[in-house]
This record gives C-alpha cells, sequence and structure tokens, in this order.
C-alpha cells in the first residue's frame, strides 16, 4: 500500500484524505516534522498559501519538505500548493521554491468567480471535472516542465519530473483521475 502524506495545516485537506483512501492508499495526517518519514509522496493541498507558508514555519515544516522534495520524494500541490511547490511567485516571495515554474496568484477572480470546468487532459483522460477557486495559473515553466493542461490559454497542470502542480482544485469532485495520475504514475 502506497503511504501518501497530506499537509494538514489549512485548507482542503479531509477531501484528499477521502479520496486518497478511496485509491487505496494509507494517508498520513502530516502536522509535525515526524509525520514526514517513510512517505512515499506527498499532497499540498489548495487553502490559502500565505496562511500556509506562516504555519510552515510555525511548525518548522518548510525546510524538511524542501529537502524531501530535492531528494526525489513525489509531491502534488494543488491550487496553493502548487504556489508552495513554485521556484517563482509573480509579486511574492517563493516559499518551497523548487518546482521549475512561474505562477501568479488569483488569475480567475475573486471567490464568487469560482466555477467548475472539465478540462482534457491527454495524460489522464476526458472531460477531468476541476474546480478552480481563487486559483492561480503557470505563467511560465522551465525546459524539463511538462505541461499537461491549459484552460482559456493559461498553463493549469505541470509536472517536473517527481514534481506535480496544478491551478484546480482534484479532490472537490467524484472524479479522482488527476489524484490517481499522481499516485498511479509517479509515486
Ligand atoms: N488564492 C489562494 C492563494 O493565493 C489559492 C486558492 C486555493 O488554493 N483555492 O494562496
Amino acid at each position: 500500500m502506497k503511504k501518501i502524506g497530506v499537509l494538514a495545516l489549512q485548507g482542503a485537506v479531509r477531501e484528499h484524505i477521502q479520496m486518497l483512501e478511496a485509491l487505496s492508499c494509507e494517508v498520513v495526517i502530516v502536522k509535525h516534522v515526524k509525520d514526514l518519514a517513510k512517505l512515499d509522496g506527498l499532497v499540498l493541498p489548495g487553502g490559502e498559501s500565505t496562511t500556509m507558508r506562516k504555519l510552515l514555519n510555525r511548525y518548522d515544516l518548510l525546510e524538511p519538505i524542501r529537502v524531501l522534495a530535492q531528494q526525489g520524494l513525489p509531491m502534488f500541490g494543488t491550487c496553493a500548493g502548487l504556489i508552495l511547490l513554485a521556484k517563482e511567485v509573480i509579486d511574492y516571495e517563493p516559499h518551497l521554491g523548487v518546482m521549475d515554474v512561474v505562477v501568479a496568484r488569483n488569475s480567475y477572480g475573486r471567490q464568487v468567480d469560482s466555477f467548475e470546468t472539465k478540462l482534457d487532459i491527454p495524460a489522464i483522460g476526458d472531460a477531468i471535472s476541476a474546480v478552480f477557486i481563487r486559483a492561480p495559473h503557470i505563467v511560465s515553466a522551465g525546459e524539463g516542465v511538462e505541461i499537461l493542461a491549459e484552460y482559456d490559454g493559461k498553463i493549469v497542470l505541470a509536472r517536473d519530473g517527481h514534481l506535480l502542480g496544478c491551478s484546480f482544485h482534484p479532490e472537490l469532485t467524484m472524479d479522482s483521475r488527476t489524484l490517481e495520475y499522481f499516485v498511479t504514475s509517479m509515486v
């Protein structure tokens, strides 16, 4: 059974846990450094990246997670999680700074402008349900980064080796294929 951690400081934690369990993973709720031991993969959920950053500092998790990313632990950052992974964040300091992408925050308007759409993602499947909530997007990506999906001319899903990042929330619908891609193809 694959052991997947879910960073549980803030944000859409419970939905990720439920979906990962439905995908037959053993889920570890990550709140402290000790929870990072012996993981096969780590999910960084959506929420609010600036709040998460404060909590990562408070719980001394930033550096240990960065080291694991540099050592090759597969990680999937969704929405705010993508912002945490990115090497560069427009107008803000980067956080983990490990994924070779530049992201912009809040690219699709405010909370009230949240929407759900279907994305055709060749590497994963057709008509994948994706929920966008004050979502970021990937402005540019390094040479080694695989662009997996775009929406409205903007990159919304990309893979940098063992690091996957998406603009949307893949855990807020019944469609588990994006998370399944991470668990089966990357972990
Ligand atoms: N707008 C949030 C941020 O900048 C991300 C939103 C989300 O994760 N749904 O951190």
